[in-house]
Parts: structure tokens; C-alpha cells; sequence
């Protein structure tokens, strides 16, 4: 790690005061939130801002609120850790907090935030190196060379940096949409449309766009949720594989067999995107779950599992990973069955 190159640090008060200043500052300029994944990249070099903005002296962006019309706000600067403890969240969505406790370690998740798990940067054993690494071997995409170095080829013209966020990809299997603000205006977004899966230009956020909510629908709320994370190491890792999965079991009476009702399989870092599995919901909705449906599901998902040999853990086994959380998942959401509406 090298020490942080210099940089302006400014602290708005208000929203729009950020974005003007984000607008003015063009480029070169990033928002910071919490810091621990843009602090450690900025020491490593992969970029480094003349401008950082911080979120952090802008009230309300904390808040959590439960709000009875829409659902679910989550303010862009509410931490990890408050997740994790939130009663409304924890009645509402629990997977929320089950997501959030699986980042990183404690300490992490006290700084970290949820526009900074939603908009983080994709990860690579070839873009997440030190400059002297870097510069022993051609560029890689990410970093304006010609093409990626991960790519099974070798030579393709697209970036396949993965997508390692935990929370995320339970937002969106939750239906979830965001706001950005600009000083253009304000727009809101799916979630699930937000990335493009391009390791290089993961998400559509434009440079001077900040996160400011988060809302979880109204509809969504006491849906059955369930996310399971495969890391190298238990304690503190990015997810190499993941699979967060939400559906409802309907039936007219606790002995009946309950049918699957609006199912949404998300895998996560196996692609640079959080990737929704779009042949779930035709296969599982309106049926029984039994146990040739759920191996159907989990061959599905590994099959739409395309990881590659840039992060950590063996390609065929983080493939692997993904039909067995599948299957974990599935058999969860039974075994929950009797508190299920
Ligand atoms: C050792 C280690 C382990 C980790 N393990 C995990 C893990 O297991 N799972 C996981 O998901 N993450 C992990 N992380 C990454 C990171 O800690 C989390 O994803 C965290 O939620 C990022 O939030 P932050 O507020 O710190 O983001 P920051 O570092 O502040 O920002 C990250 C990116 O988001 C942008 N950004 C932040 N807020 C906004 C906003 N409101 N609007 C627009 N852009 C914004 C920043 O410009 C930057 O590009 C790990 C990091 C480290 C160092």
C-alpha cells in the first residue's frame, strides 16, 4: 500500500450543494462515503480524484424509515451495521440484515455504507494491484489498456472485472429502486436495470450522479428472503459466489402444498453484474416445490454461472457453489413454509 496521493476534501451540507460541486469539479472528482473500498484503491493507485466528496456532514442521509404508502427508504449513508439491527428491517425484510451481516468483518461493516455497497466498483486479480504490479505486465482494460487480461481469450474487448457486493444483489431480488440526483435533476432507477454488466462501467450512474435513496417496496414487505455467501475466508472476504433468493408459498390452509408465488433468484460474483436468473420465475411460479423443481433451479442457476479465473477460488467449484446455495435456499424457504403467507 502506498500513502494516499493528494486530493481536496470537501464536506457539503446539503445535497444539491454536493452535486453542484461534483458537476463543477468534473471528472476528476468522486464521492466518498464510508471510504473502505475507494480509500484502499486510491492507496493502491488504481485511481486517484482531485476532488472527494463527502456525503458524511448531510443529514437524514442515515435514516432508516418504514413508510406505510411506499415501503422501505434506506438512506444512502446508513451503515452496514445499523441494517443489521434496524427494527423495521428486520420485520419487514429480514434477508436485508442477513446481507449486510455477511460483509466484510464488524469493524467494516461500522463504516461501510449502502450507496457504497450498491455502487461498488467490480473486482479483478488483474485491475486490484498495486502500480508497480501493474506496470511489470500490458494494461488491463479497466485501466485503459486494449483488452482484458481475465477474458478466457485473453484478447477481448470487454471487461470481465466481477461484481462482489453482498447487499446489492438481495436489493435486487427485492425489487428495489434508487434515486440519483444530479445537478441536472433527479431521476429514479430499478435496481435491476442499474447494472450493466461491464466490469469496466459497471453501473449507469453518470460521474456527477449521487445515490440518494434507497426504497424497497411496500409489496415486497414480508416476502420470504434468503442470501448465502461462498468467501475464502470466514471472517473478513468479498462473495466469489452468492445466491439471494425471495419468493412467497401460498396455500388456502396450513396442510395444503403451498405454491410458489412472485420467485426471484439473483447469483452474485459470478459475473460483473448481479445476475437475475430469468428462467426461474416461468419454471417455479404457480407450482409445488418438490425435490425434481428444485434440482431443475439449481442447474439453472449454476448454468447461468459464468465465473471466471479472476478472483478468488476455483472456477468449476464457485460453479458448484451456486447449485448447491440454490438448492440450501429452496430447501429453506420450505422449511420456513408454516410462517409463510
Ligand atoms: C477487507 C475488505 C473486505 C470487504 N468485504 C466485503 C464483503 O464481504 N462484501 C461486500 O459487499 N463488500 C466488501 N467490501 C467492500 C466495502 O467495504 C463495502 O462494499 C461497502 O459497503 C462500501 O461502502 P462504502 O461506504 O465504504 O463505499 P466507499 O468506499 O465510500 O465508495 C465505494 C464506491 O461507491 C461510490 N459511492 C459511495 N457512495 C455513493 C453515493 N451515495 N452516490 C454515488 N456514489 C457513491 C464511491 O464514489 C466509490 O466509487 C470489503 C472491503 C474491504 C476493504
Amino acid at each position: 500500500m502506498q500513502p494516499l496521493p493528494n486530493f481536496q476534501y470537501l464536506e457539503p451540507e446539503t445535497i444539491h450543494e454536493a452535486a453542484k460541486l461534483l458537476m463543477d469539479s468534473g471528472t476528476q472528482s468522486m464521492v466518498i462515503s464510508g471510504g473502505t473500498d475507494m480509500l484502499p484503491s486510491m492507496r493502491q493507485g488504481i485511481f486517484s480524484p482531485d476532488v472527494v466528496i463527502s456525503l458524511q456532514a448531510i443529514p437524514h442521509l442515515r435514516d432508516v424509515e418504514w413508510d406505510d404508502t411506499e415501503g422501505l427508504k434506506i438512506g444512502p449513508l446508513a451503515t452496514l451495521r445499523s441494517l443489521e439491527t434496524n427494527a423495521e428491517i428486520l420485520q419487514h425484510f429480514p434477508v436485508i440484515a442477513e446481507a449486510a451481516h455477511a460483509v466484510g468483518s464488524p469493524q467494516l461493516r461500522e463504516m461501510a455504507t449502502v450507496g457504497g455497497n450498491i455502487c461498488l466498483d467490480t473486482r479483478c486479480y488483474y485491475y486490484n494491484q498495486s502500480e508497480n504490479w501493474q506496470a511489470c505486465d500490458q494494461e488491463c482494460l479497466k485501466l485503459g489498456g486494449e483488452t482484458c487480461k481475465a477474458a478466457p481469450s485473453g484478447r477481448a474487448k470487454k471487461c470481465f472485472a466481477v461484481f462482489s457486493a453482498d447487499l446489492a444483489p438481495v436489493l435486487v431480488a427485492l425489487d428495489a429502486r434508487i434515486t440519483l440526483l444530479s445537478a441536472r435533476g433527479e431521476r429514479h432507477v430499478d435496481l435491476r436495470e442499474f447494472y450493466t454488466g461491464d466490469g469496466a462501467a459497471p453501473h449507469v450512474k453518470a460521474p456527477d450522479e449521487i445515490l440518494t435513496s434507497v426504497l424497497v417496496p411496500k409489496q415486497m414487505a414480508g416476502i420470504f428472503g434468503v442470501y448465502q455467501k461462498y468467501r475464502i475466508r470466514n471472517s473478513i472476504d468479498y462473495p466469489i459466489a452468492g445466491v439471494a433468493l425471495t419468493l412467497r408459498l401460498n396455500g388456502p390452509d396450513k396442510s395444503a402444498k403451498k405454491l410458489v408465488k412472485d420467485v426471484c433468484l439473483v447469483i452474485s460474483g459470478v459475473a460483473s453484474k448481479p445476475l437475475v436468473v430469468k428462467k426461474i420465475p416461468p419454471l417455479l411460479n404457480g407450482k409445488a416445490l418438490d425435490d425434481a423443481l428444485i434440482e431443475e433451479a439449481a442447474l439453472l442457476a449454476k448454468k447461468a454461472a459464468l465465473p471466471l479465473a479472476n478472483t478468488g477460488g476455483e472456477r468449476a467449484h464457485r460453479k458448484q457453489m451456486i447449485y448447491e446455495f440454490t438448492k440450501k435456499a429452496f430447501e429453506q424457504a420450505i422449511n420456513n413454509g408454516s410462517q409463510i403467507s
